[in-house]
């Protein structure tokens, strides 16, 4: 689909977004994702290479889960009920572009983006115990090594970046969990199909 887009330089110029992605026919576009390549489109006025975000149903066969990408700038109307677009069948939703890298980065290490939402909700809980600044915490999957699961931890100190270590086994605790924790309050908001996230318990402003 051809959308609109206005440079920095006020080039402004229609770039070719897809409305959806099958990454049965296109499987490259998995690792296009998680570098950070997908929908960069560059300026043909100054060259510079623009992000801009735009909605796309990402069909993945091989894969549990299909997954919708909003953009960032819908978070509140996602929320609201209030897309102008419809999210398809897809049965989880990423919201901005660093949490559609997170789902990919998740389905590649092989674990269940359920049980990493679990396991983040305890982290972060911990961390905002001692923590007093007024910053926004965000907590990412980065990795998976052999008997650990790592986290990143942006917004605790000024460019500064954290990492959390995770044994696998607490990861496994959480597996076992899963179908207990659904009913659970917080657990039944964070794991809310298709916008499996901590994020569902930061809604801003619900006007
Ligand atoms: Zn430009």
């Amino acid at each position: 689909m051809k959308r609109r887009i206005v440079c920095f330089c006020e080039h402004s110029f229609d770039a070719d977004i897809p409305l959806s992605i099958d990454l049965g026919k296109e499987p490259e576009v998995e690792q296009a994702i998680i570098s950070g390549e997908f929908l960069n489109i560059r300026c043909p006025n100054c060259g510079k290479v623009l992000k801009p975000e735009f909605p796309v149903f990402i069909d993945d066969p091989q894969a549990e889960n299909s997954i919708f990408f909003v953009p960032e700038l819908d978070r509140g109307m996602y929320f609201r009920g209030a897309l102008s677009y419809s999210l398809r069948e897809a049965n989880r939703v990423a919201i901005g572009y660093e949490e559609l890298v997170e789902k990919f980065l998740i389905k590649r290490h092989n674990l269940d983006d359920r049980v990493v939402e679990i396991v983040k909700y305890f982290l972060l809980s911990k961390i905002m115990e001692d923590y007093s600044g007024d910053k926004e915490v965000r907590i990412l999957f980065s990795k998976r090594e052999e008997d650990a699961v790592l986290f990143t931890v942006l917004g605790l100190k000024e460019d500064e970046v954290g990492v959390l270590k995770v044994p696998m086994e607490t990861v496994h605790k959480g597996e076992s969990q899963l179908e207990e924790k659904k009913r659970q309050e917080p657990f039944s908001e964070i794991l809310k199909a298709p916008y499996v996230s901590i994020n569902n318990l930061f809604v801003e402003g619900s006007d």
